[in-house]
């Protein structure tokens, strides 16, 4: 139950890297080995990570400390020196590990110790960079109306970059109220007066009523491993699309794993991270109250949501991103780098639209054409909705 309360007044921030035994070259954590690969000779050295069970932590207890601790300052970047070139230079505020721009050694730091609460654990990268190119490129390769400068994009020798981003999970067990009405459809006969031939005559028909019973109850919902993602550094809905992740694989943290790669402490705090838990937690309560009250139609009127015995851990998550600049606006991609998922934002080339519409308004053209029907055609082309294309 270590973690929290991490802040060490007066600790140093240091820097290092991992030596290999053999050459003295740097090591770097390799996805194919599972292992610290020397970059120069080769040498593996295993990691052996202890087995221990991953715990979640008690929310209620973490956020008390939270408030108690210490503020550290968190916006400044810090000044690295790097252990093997000893070149200097300025880390941005959350990166914890990073390669230095001189001589691509792979730094980590221990910039947890600023941080109330420390990451416990971690799925380690599975996918290396080349694979991770490679499904990039059939990603590319699979999107239609992509610009042709994408495909360049994917040939070029562009810098994808293999991170450990942050994520919260969240348990919470919940008891909700609530209050509302079943709605159940049935038909009543009615009398109409209709003319049949000028003759008025009286019908019968039924017509659908709905019925409102009053209903109330009480639904009891365990939830368990909510991810949200903890970076500012992705756009949310792209770093928590990338799931499902392999949670039961978990190991506890170790900081060669994240030797080579970027990684990043939080920049969503815990309690924001576990607002957006609720919000996804009342959305599938909802859902499972609307079925507790059955009937063909349902009103919520009144819900109350308690949550109880609430947890959570801190992880890394191995993620491979690169974003490309098209036309002036940036688009961003990620790969989750267990499974291969990727997800991405995408550019859509206006001149292959534009072709594409003009090849069908052309077979359309044609097909009026070919039917003799001089004043189809013009009605055709005088109905068109304006298809606006902007070509930039
Ligand atoms: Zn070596
Ligand atoms: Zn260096």
């Amino acid at each position: 139950m270590a973690g929290f309360t991490k802040v060490i007044k007066g600790g140093a921030f240091t820097q290092k890297t991992f030596p290999c035994s053999q050459c003295g070259a740097s090591l770097v954590f390799s996805a194919d080995d599972t292992a610290l690969k020397c970059e120069y000779c080769g040498a593996i050295n295993y990691l052996y990570p202890p087995k221990i069970p991953i715990y979640e932590q008690d929310l209620d207890k973490a956020l008390a400390k939270i408030e108690q601790t210490p503020r550290y300052n968190l916006k400044a970047p810090k000044e690295i020196k790097c252990p093997v070139c000893a070149a200097t230079f300025t880390l941005e505020p959350h990166i914890r590990s990073t390669r230095c721009p001189y001589c691509n050694a792979p730094i980590v730091t221990n910039l947890d110790i600023f941080m109330p609460l420390a990451p416990e654990s971690l799925l380690p990268f599975k996918i290396n960079g080349k694979k991770a190119k490679e499904i990039f490129k059939k990603w590319v390769g699979s999107l239609w109306f992509a610009p042709s400068e994408l495909e360049k994009y994917t040939r070029s020798d562009s810098r994808f970059e293999g991170i450990y981003l942050p994520y919260w999970t969240f348990d919470a067990d919940t008891t909700t109220h609530f209050q509302g009405y079943r709605g159940d459809t049935y038909y009543e006969r009615v009398q109409r007066v209709v003319y049949i031939d000028g003759r008025e005559q009286m019908v019968e028909e039924m017509e659908p009523r709905i019925e409102w019973t009053p209903v109330q109850g009480e639904i009891d919902r365990h939830f368990d491993d909510i991810l949200i993602g903890a970076t500012k550094t992705l756009p949310r809905r792209l770093a928590d699309s990338l799931q499902p992740w392999d949670l039961e694989n978990l190991v506890p943290y170790d900081d060669k794993y994240l030797s080579g790669f970027e990684s990043e402490t939080y920049s969503v705090a815990l309690d924001d991270g576990f607002d957006y838990a609720k919000s996804y937690m009342e959305f599938a309560i909802r859902e499972a109250v609307r079925a507790r009250i059955g009937g063909d139609h349902q009103k919520i009127s009144y819900i109350q949501i308690y949550h109880e015995n609430k947890s959570f851990k801190y992880i890394l998550l191995p993620v491979w991103t690169a974003h490309f600049r098209y036309r002036g606006k940036e688009y961003r991609f990620a790969i989750n780098a267990r499974t291969g998922v990727i997800k991405g934002e995408r550019p859509w080339s206006s001149w292959k639209i534009f072709f594409a519409v003009l090849f069908v308004l052309t077979l359309l053209g044609a097909f009026f054409f070919m039917s003799e029907n001089e004043g189809a055609v013009t009605h055709f082309f005088e109905t068109l909705p304006s298809i606006q294309i902007q070509l930039r």
